[in-house]
């Protein structure tokens, strides 16, 4: 079970039933960076955008149970992708502002915004 951040849980007076789902929805996460370590495919756009879909789908889940607005720019795992090329630190540094993108990244680099 994922430990959850317990004085942001307090701040975000986040519920019994948002706990949960939060539960459920880290492990979703953990399985997808997994599943994303072993994937052989990922020269397929199709097969990168899927994952990128389905990280933003879990990232927009985990804004809404632990109640921050769903905002793109304050998401925290897009890049977390073991074959992700997109600058760490960079991005950390421009959260919320906006996402630096590699063109090379397999996931990012066909993106444009
Ligand atoms: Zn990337």
């Amino acid at each position: 079970m994922a430990v959850l951040n317990e004085a942001l849980a307090k701040r975000q007076n986040i519920s019994d039933e948002q706990r949960v789902n939060l539960q459920f929805l880290y492990k979703k996460l953990d399985n997808l960076i997994r599943e994303e370590q072993l994937e052989e495919r990922l020269s397929d756009k199709n097969v990168a955008k899927d994952y990128v879909r389905r990280m933003q789908n879990i990232e927009f889940q985990l804004q809404e149970n632990w109640n921050f607005s769903k905002d793109p720019l304050c998401h925290t795992w897009w890049n977390s992708f073991d074959n992700c090329r997109c600058p760490k630190m960079d991005n950390n540094e421009r959260f919320g502002h906006e996402k630096i993108h590699r063109q090379d990244c397999p996931f990012h680099g066909f993106e444009s915004d």
